[in-house]
Parts: structure tokens; sequence; C-alpha cells
């Protein structure tokens, strides 16, 4: 089940967290990954060696999704010299905390340009190659929080809730394409993004988590890997939650 023999795929963000966990899923189907990057070649290098060494096939390829003609260049480039795309997991972010009345403009502009603008290019860049194959899978990296709010992530939550509409827009206009494309928002994984939440924070955090613990990466990439399988064909405009129960519903 879910194997993903003779498939590429590109996952962007994909050298550690939970796009390094998308990409050794993948491969581990049987995928050929393609993991982008944008600062840290060791560490993508670090996650290409970890595929090889499990015999999977994966490479790295530098872009800064925010920079719309690069990634569109590079996902063309890839899909060229692969001869087919897949699957493309739009996972790039980051995350800047702040009281609503201590945003600047910048922080604003940077989290809308790489979570939103960034999963939007890779996504056209993707779907302009799928179309021609009729099939083809995107999911993006939604977030809790774009569901539910939080305080002190206003911006934060307006890009992940900015994503489910690209979802499901995006899954309305390529249905007929037999491309799917579905969101994954997760709950509370450990990662370097969250490993900078207070200690306080986090116990408040877990209290209102019913399995009583964060999530592992891993957990996350298991739901990727399913939506991005021939078995998820009948899947699309869905967001499928991971996050231990904290949101229901
Ligand atoms: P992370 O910070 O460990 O990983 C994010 C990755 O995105 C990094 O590899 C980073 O280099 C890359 N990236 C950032 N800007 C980029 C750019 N401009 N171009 C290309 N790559 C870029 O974070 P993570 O926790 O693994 O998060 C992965 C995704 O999951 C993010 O979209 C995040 O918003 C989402 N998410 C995470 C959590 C969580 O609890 N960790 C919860 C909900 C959603």
């Amino acid at each position: 089940m879910f194997r993903l023999d003779g498939k590429v795929a590109i996952v962007t963000g994909g050298s550690r967290g939970i796009g390094r966990s998308c990409a050794e899923a993948l491969a581990g189907q049987g995928a050929t990954v393609v993991i982008n990057y944008v600062r840290g070649a060791d560490e993508a290098q670090k996650t290409v060696a970890a595929i090889e060494a499990k015999g999977g096939r994966a490479e790295a390829v530098a872009f800064d999704v925010s920079d719309m003609t690069a990634t569109e260049a590079a996902v063309a480039d890839i899909a060229k010299r692969h001869g087919r795309l897949d699957a493309l997991v739009a996972n790039a972010g980051i995350a800047h905390d702040n009281l609503v009345l201590r945003v600047k403009e910048e922080e604003l502009d940077r989290l809308f340009a790489v979570n939103v603008k960034g999963s939007i290019a890779a996504a056209k860049a993707s779907i302009k190659v799928m179309m021609r194959a009729k099939t083809g899978r995107i999911v993006m990296l939604s977030s809790i929080v774009g569901e539910m709010g939080n305080a002190g992530q206003t911006a934060y939550a307006a890009t992940k809730a900015a994503l489910l509409g690209v979802t499901k827009s995006l899954a309305r206009e390529y249905a007929s394409r037999n491309i799917t494309v579905n969101a994954v928002a997760p709950g509370f994984i450990d990662t370097d993004m969250t490993t900078q939440i207070a200690g306080d924070m986090k116990d408040a955090m877990l209290k209102s988590i019913p399995l009583g613990r964060t999530g592992r990466a891993e957990e996350v990439a298991a739901c990727v890997a399913f939506l991005c399988s021939d078995e998820a064909s009948y899947v699309t405009g869905e967001v499928l939650r991971v996050n231990g129960g904290m949101l229901m519903g």
C-alpha cells in the first residue's frame, strides 16, 4: 500500500524537520525525491545521504521559494531532467511570533512571501507539468493555527489560513486534470520551529492535546505520503489534521 515506485516528488524546505521526514517517507515508499533548500547545503546533503544509505533516491536543489521566477524555473528544470513530476509537497515555511501591536510590515511581507507566495509559485510550476501528464498530487503544509488562530501568531496564522483557501481553489481548478490538492494541518510537532516556544506556554499547550504529547515529524510525513499515493486518488480539497486531537470537528 502507498508505494510510490517510479514517481518523482519535490519537497520544498526538505532538509530538516517535517520536510526532511516527508522526503524520507516518500523515498522510503520508492519515490525519487528532490529536496529543496535555501540555506544549509550541508543539512540538505545529509538528508540525501540518509535516504541513499537506506537504498532510496534523492537529490538536493537550492532555491528560495519566495523568489517566484527562481522557483518556477527550478521546478521546470527538475521535471525536465527527471522526465516527470508526480508530487509536490509545499512544506517550506517560516514562523515569526509577535503580538499584532508589534508586528512590522517587513515581517508580514516576509511571512506571506515565503509561506503563501512560495507555495503558490511551487504549485503553479508543478501544475504546468502535471496538467500534461493528467495526474498529480499537491500537498500544502498548513497548520492548526490556520483554523484555530493563536494569540501571538496573527501573521503566521493568516498565512496558514491562506493556504487552506489556496488548497481548495486549486483542488477545484485542476480536478478535471486529475490533479489532487490537499492540505495537512499539523498541531504541535517537535521540530526546530517549535523548540523556541517557552516552557510555560508549552505546558499549557500539552494540556490541550488529548493524546497528551507533541507530535513527531514522521507522524506528519506518513499522512503526506498517503496523500501523495495512488490510494488517495479520491481525496481532494481536504484538510488532514495531524494534531493529537487538539482540534476536532
Ligand atoms: P523548520 O523550520 O524546521 O523547517 C522549515 C524548512 O523550510 C527549513 O528547511 C527552511 O530552510 C525551509 N525554508 C524556509 N524559508 C525557505 C525559503 N524561502 N525557500 C526554501 N525553503 C525555505 O519547520 P518545520 O516545523 O519542519 O515546519 C515545516 C512546515 O510545517 C512549515 O510550513 C510549518 O509552518 C508547518 N508546520 C509546522 C508545525 C510544527 O509544530 N513544527 C505545526 C504546523 C505547521
